[in-house]
């Protein structure tokens, strides 16, 4: 079975959320570890966490792939919300020590016209202050669309990145399907290319999870705007073809389309059915 969930509200508890995954068969899942407007984190509840871990356990879930909230900017020009980024990971990372083995999410940022290698600079500066060898979380990267001053868009700038880190074993990518789509790679029709470029320029070993969305807009658009499965420019097939390739297929895949959990429960069977695994 492949490891296959969305995007799910963490709002109700942790338990309840594992209980959400289970109701619309998935075997992995994503979430924020906090309320993904603000900054403030919640008091983790042990009982809570533990519940969840048992049920992980029992349904035999794949790695988890928590999601930093989307106001973080570790490469801004201030000071204040760059150390804002590095508490809220801290935080996050203390969260995720509940449920070890897992990954943990975020954008790299957008420089915000200061440059591409001073934003590759601050986020691993971040990274270096944030990360502890302890810590039993692996942090990734995401690629990204490339929209505005945004960094990820490019593989280059993830290994720019990568290479700054002091706790090499600590950090990862994560490649969202729309995202690369709309940075000019051409995962619908290319993929075994696309794949041999990210082996190149960063390694293969170090894609740890995958976010599987369609894309709104055509290839290389540097938009970023979800599609449901099979209602955008990636396709049904382009979206099969990419969870089913070899070289890909033991990777947790997170939805994060734009739909609801039930919603996203059917995307989960409709991909489940075309792989053959239901
Ligand atoms: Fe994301
Ligand atoms: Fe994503
Ligand atoms: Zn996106």
């Amino acid at each position: 079975m492949i490891y296959l969930g969305a995007h799910l509200s963490s709002a109700g508890g942790f338990y309840k959320m594992g209980l959400a995954a289970v109701g619309i068969e998935a075997n992995t899942f994503a979430f924020f570890c906090r309320n993904p407007r603000g900054s403030r984190a919640k008091a983790a509840d042990p009982a809570d966490l533990e519940k969840l871990r048992g049920l992980l356990r029992e349904g035999q879930f794949g790695p988890l792939v928590a999601h930093a909230p989307y106001i973080m900017n570790p490469c801004s020009k201030d000071e204040g919300i760059r150390n804002l980024a590095a508490e809220i990971m801290a935080g996050d990372l203390q969260l995720m020590e509940y449920l070890p083995g897992n990954y943990y999410n975020f954008h790299p940022g957008s420089h915000v016209g200061q440059g591409v290698d001073a934003g590759c600079r601050m986020i691993g500066d971040m990274l270096n202050r944030v990360l502890r060898p302890d810590q039993n979380t692996v942090v990734l990267l995401e690629t990204m669309a490339g929209k505005g001053s945004e960094i990820g868009g490019r593989f280059e700038e993830l290994r720019q990145i990568l290479d700054m880190v002091e706790l090499q074993d600590k950090v990862g990518v994560c490649m969202d399907t729309c995202h690369v789509s709309d940075a000019g790679y051409d995962v619908r029709s290319h993929l075994d290319d696309v794949l041999e470029e990210f082996d190149r320029v960063i390694g293969l070993e170090r894609l740890k999870a995958c976010h599987i969305n369609d894309s709104m807009n055509p290839l290389g658009a540097r938009k970023d705007r979800h599609a449901p499965i099979g209602e955008g420019t990636i396709g049904l097939e382009g979206i099969v073809g990419f969870i089913t390739h070899p070289k890909l297929r033991c990777l947790p895949f997170i939805l994060e389309t734009p739909h609801d959990t039930p919603g996203h429960g059917r995307e989960i069977a409709l991909l489940r059915r075309e792989i053959g695994e239901r």
